[in-house]
């Protein structure tokens, strides 16, 4: 699990303590906790804004939003293998189980793009319309 450190946050960019923050929230999707770039560090005050804050919605979307964006980014073809998924997202192999087990498995060993996507995400697809309305 990453661990808290000294630095710059990396939305308000305040020098302080931070905390690393799972974009894809650890209850959304548990196999992601470990995937670097599903943690941001922030500041106790924009870390609180996003759990517990009134305006906290639209930056919670605007970085998973981020995630998706990286999902996309990276996953390149129709169909993955465990292995694959892996090492695109250096998680570790269970992990990458973890996020693939429940979805529907293609010629014996592959799963769909838009699946793995889908379920990394916690079951959600953030569509951009959405992110705008909560900017
Ligand atoms: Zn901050
Ligand atoms: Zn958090």
């Amino acid at each position: 699990m990453p661990m808290a450190k000294i630095g710059t946050c990396e939305e308000c960019f305040q020098y302080g303590r931070l905390t690393p923050h799972h974009k894809i929230f650890k209850s959304e999707q548990i196999a992601l906790r470990d995937c670097k770039e599903n943690i941001i560090y922030l500041c106790d005050s924009c870390h609180y804004s996003i759990h517990h804050g009134t305006n906290g919605y639209g930056l919670r979307i605007k970085l998973q939003l981020d995630f998706q964006n990286y999902l996309e980014r990276i996953l390149l073809k129709e169909y993955f293998t465990v292995e694959e998924i892996e090492k695109l997202l250096e998680i570790k192999y269970k992990d990458a189980y973890k996020i693939v087990k429940t979805l529907k498995r293609h010629k014996g060993n592959l799963y769909k793009r838009e699946d793995i996507i889908r379920e990394a995400m916690g079951g959600k697809i953030i569509t951009e319309s959405e992110s705008d309305i909560n900017e």
